[in-house]
């Protein structure tokens, strides 16, 4: 999948082979740093809305846009082909000549980011050479077009050079992105979080509508030749509250349960379903399949309705991927909260380690989101100042972590590990969650009181115990300790 804008540094890169190697790697930003550094850029979005007039300029200028990126890359395709290389600065030179008339210095961009991708692909083309890369990533392709296959159409997309545009706010949810190039001054909607110096912009249009990506180091001053090109936010530094103590999280991520979390500290875990977010995965997997077959069934007989099941497929496609995110998101920002509330200051998270799926389409699906997940999880926790650091995670759903052995027959029934020897039995992903912790050295207590909660549309809901209670250690019971009830009041507070 080739991104639009090039990772930041931050926690997953794609020359990272995952699920393979020991890599233990860490967010960049905790003890409040003087200086804004690589991994403080963080990406606003904003809505656009453009008069008539602005949008079929905007059209005209993203499908110069896109003409740029997909000519360029096509003659870079043909060398590639002929001989394994590709020359970029003659074809650096030739494109950015032709282009910049109508896109002034702003083709310079496209072709860093075409740079960029050919940049990536070659670095990923020489592991699989070396044999480094994951069985299921397959052979890497070359950087592909800014197209729809089906309508052979340009996808809309522009890229802006840091100064050559800024942002007038009227208040704190609306104002003016002013594009000087072009003479556009288009009107926005969205809230700015973040005060900084500006990137390179990208204006996409997405399901019927246009939107700004602005990116912001956050903290950092405009160059003295670019006074302009500062944002002016909410905060000024990504930190926005302190630890309140020293104690240790260790997460398990997964599909049916999203987080399962114990801590060194305590015997409190908790459990955060993930049961929504596959619903709505499978909904939506439903929906564009059906269009898929629809439109296909119409294409191949000659109907040109097909066409109108192509939008739906292309809607559905888009949904599914903007609700999954909602959830995620949602997920995340409450368990940033809950662990600050339980003076965390570190958390260990295990990177999935998926082991033979059937489908390698739903494989990458599933790898590609717990990449955003994490990565979005080191971010919201940057801002309380916890250290979020990744664990391969190999081996530690199938390791018993009451007597350390590998159990034949530990995982009986989907959920729950039973301890062979001891007779234990514990929530599968918990287990999982406390190899995390012995694999870097720290004890985490066998959990006597689990706090699960699902993820909804209006927010996290705690279960209610009951449905709670499924989840528990059945052979351990010991009434709870003292200051325990100060932890749960946190997490109810903070939902
Ligand atoms: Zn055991």
């Amino acid at each position: 999948m080739s991104g639009l804008v090039p990772p930041r540094g931050g926690s997953i890169s794609l020359d990272e082979p995952v699920g393979r190697y020991p890599t233990l790697f860490t967010n960049p930003g905790t003890p409040s740093h003087p200086k804004p550094r690589k991994g403080d850029v963080r990406t606003v979005r904003l809505r656009l809305l453009p008069s008539g007039a602005q949008e079929r300029k905007l059209r005209k200028l993203a499908d110069a846009t896109a003409k740029l990126w997909n000519e360029l890359n096509y003659v870079r395709l043909v060398q590639f082909r002929a001989s394994g290389k590709v020359n970029f600065k003659d074809t650096e030179h030739e494109f950015y000549y032709r282009f910049n008339s109508v896109l002034g210095v702003n083709a310079g961009q496209v072709i860093n980011l075409n740079n960029w991708a050919w940049d990536s692909f070659f670095k990923l083309f020489r592991l699989y050479r070396q044999g480094k890369l994951p069985k299921f990533m397959g052979k890497p392709s070359p950087p592909g077009f800014w197209k729809d296959r089906l309508l052979g159409r340009r996808l809309l997309r522009i890229l802006v050079r840091n100064d050559r545009y800024y942002l007038e706010p009227i208040n704190g949810g609306e104002g003016y992105l002013v594009l000087k190039d072009w003479g556009l001054r288009i009107k926005y909607a969205g809230r700015i979080k973040w005060s900084g110096k500006q990137g390179t912009l990208v204006i996409k249009f997405e399901d019927g509508r246009w939107f700004a990506y602005v990116p912001i180091t956050v903290g950092a001053k405009p160059a003295k030749s670019n006074p302009k090109g500062y944002v002016k936010g909410i905060y000024e530094k990504i930190q926005i509250e302190e630890p309140k103590g020293s104690n240790k999280a260790f997460i398990d991520i997964g599909l049916n349960n999203l987080f399962a979390v114990v801590f060194n500290h305590s015997d409190t875990a908790i459990l955060i379903k993930g049961s929504t977010i596959k619903a709505e995965y499978y909904y939506w997997k439903r929906e564009i399949g059906t269009y898929q077959s629809v439109r296909d069934w119409l294409r191949n007989h000659g109907f040109e309705a097909w066409r109108r099941y192509h939008a739906y497929w292309l809607h559905a496609k888009y949904k599914q991927h903007e609700r999954l995110r909602h959830y995620y998101r949602t997920a995340i920002r409450f368990l940033a909260k809950t662990l600050h509330g339980m003076g965390v200051d570190e958390v260990f998270i295990g990177y999935p380690y998926m082991l033979s799926q059937n489908n390698s389409n739903e494989y990458n699906t599933n790898v590609w989101w717990f990449n955003k997940v994490i990565r979005w999880l080191g971010e919201v926790l940057q801002e309380y100042g916890i250290r979020l650091n990744v664990v391969n995670e190999y081996g530690t759903s199938k390791q018993c972590s009451i007597c350390n052995i590998n159990h034949e027959n530990g995982r009986i029934k989907r959920g729950l590990y039973v301890c062979e020897l001891t007779g234990i039995k514990i929530n599968a992903d918990l287990n999982a969650a406390r190899n995390i912790a012995k694999r870097v050295g720290y004890e985490a207590p066998i959990p006597k009181k689990i706090l699960s909660y699902i993820v909804t549309t209006n927010g996290v809901k705690p279960l209610t115990p009951k449905e709670g209670v499924t989840t528990k250690t059945p052979t351990v019971k010991t009434p709870p300790k003292k200051g325990e009830e100060g932890v749960i009041y946190c997490l109810m507070v903070n939902q």
